[in-house]
């Protein structure tokens, strides 16, 4: 927008609408010479109401009216007629401002009577409201909603586009997604299943289908960084390096390991994106040390109720991980056939490698199939130590001793 080339009114609009009707008639008063019509014309281009005009918008009316000087009428902005040229044209804030400016209404689009959207508007109200209170995945079909509005389904569905942005299915689709969002938010204990009947969806299966567009990301994902989640942290040093432990209200859900502090609380923030991360006080001091100990020695084992997220498949492999003890290894080929799914070695490794819970699900305790040490999530010379450690104190019984509280599959 140029702003030599406008004229006051224009410019000073939306502050004062007063200036607009004063000007406009001082407007209609003088002949246009080219030089102001050129004038005029940029204005109105300039003016983002102008495209509400171009485009005919029903969005808009109601929000301003807009006159030609050439033909003495005003309009709102859908009116159908045909398009005036901008350097005809004015704005105005109200019907009473275009008629104090000397127009009188459009006898087509009646800008003084009730827009078709204010209408629109409460069929569509009415709407949204009856899609709202069913408490089940079956939303009225759109046949339904327009005989209630007295509509054909083609010209509804249009009307309601237009109102909300949405299609009616499309609006159920995502009512029922905030539902199972404050499901999920409200009750950080109940199972993710118990939220997704809670919030209308009939069958878990059918929701696992769409939970990635639903939630954008699985249920236990969502919940992970859910914002009701408080988790307790604190960074402390081990043997390992550096060692970050989480807890939820369930359980240790994090023990991270590192070389310094910085990584691991990025790392937990990462893992537990809107979480709040709470630091640790000096009741959490002695469980961090307890961890460390179990760290240093894995056999003792881990005496804390774990929380351990994730989804069905990785919950599948990391039991299967704390049932290799303390002084053995296995193979991802080994792990993927005591699991029943002896082709999915590769989701194996990944489901090793997004362990949180360093030690206490052993994924140090995977190696290739000829022995050879692969990657790990914390460093191959953790891996390594670890399995040094273990080598000369193996544990006659460890199974990690946590007691899982495991999660719901996502
Ligand atoms: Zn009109």
């Amino acid at each position: 927008m140029n702003p030599n080339v406008l004229p006051a009114h224009c410019s000073a609009n939306a502050q004062a609408p007063h200036v607009t009707h004063r000007i406009d008639m001082t407007d209609r008063a003088t002949p246009a010479t080219p030089a102001t019509k050129t004038a005029q014309a940029a204005a109105t281009q300039a003016d983002p109401r102008w495209a509400m005009v171009a485009a005919r918008s029903a969005a808009a009316d109601g929000s301003f009216w807009y006159s030609v000087q050439t033909t003495g009428v005003y309009c709102r902005p859908s009116c159908a007629a045909r398009a005036p040229r901008p350097e005809n044209v004015r704005f105005h804030a109200s019907c009473a401002d275009a008629e104090a400016a000397g127009f009188r209404p459009c006898q087509r689009c009646k800008p003084r009577q009730p827009t078709a959207l204010s209408h629109h508007a409460g069929l569509v109200t009415e709407a949204c409201r009856s899609i709202e209170s069913t408490n089940n995945d079956k939303a009225p079909s759109l046949e339904t909603l327009a005989a209630r509005a007295g509509l054909s389904a083609s010209h509804f569905h249009r009307i309601f586009k237009q109102a909300t942005g949405l299609t009616p299915k499309a609006y159920a689709a995502a009512h029922r997604a905030q539902r199972l969002r404050d499901a999920l938010d409200e009750s950080p204990t109940a199972s993710v299943t118990d939220a997704i009947y809670r919030a209308g969806y009939q069958s878990s299966s059918r929701f696992y289908e769409q939970s990635a567009q639903v939630l954008g990301m699985t249920p236990s994902r969502y919940r992970a960084g859910g914002t009701a989640l408080d988790i307790r942290f604190a960074i402390g040093h081990c043997a390992l390096g550096a060692i970050a432990v989480a807890q939820s209200d369930r359980g240790i859900c994090a023990i991270l390991l590192g070389d310094d502090a910085d990584t691991l609380v990025r790392d937990l923030q990462d893992r537990f994106a809107n979480a709040n991360l709470i630091g640790g006080d000096a009741a959490f001091e002695t469980l961090v040390a307890q961890v460390v100990a179990f760290v240093e020695a894995p056999g003792l084992g881990l005496n804390l109720p774990l929380d351990v997220r994730g989804t069905a498949f990785q919950q599948r492999v990391w039991q299967a991980l704390q049932a290799i003890p303390a002084g053995q290894t296995a193979s991802y080929a080994e792990i993927a056939a005591r699991i029943g799914a002896p082709t999915a070695v590769r989701a194996v490794a990944q489901a090793c490698a997004a362990n949180a819970l360093a030690v206490a699900i052993p994924c140090h305790r995977v190696v290739k199939s000829d022995g050879a040490l692969s990657g790990y999530r914390w460093g191959v010379e953790r891996k390594r130590a670890l399995l040094d450690i273990e080598s000369l104190s193996p544990a006659p019984s460890d199974q990690a001793s946590a007691s899982a509280t495991v999660e719901d599959a996502a």
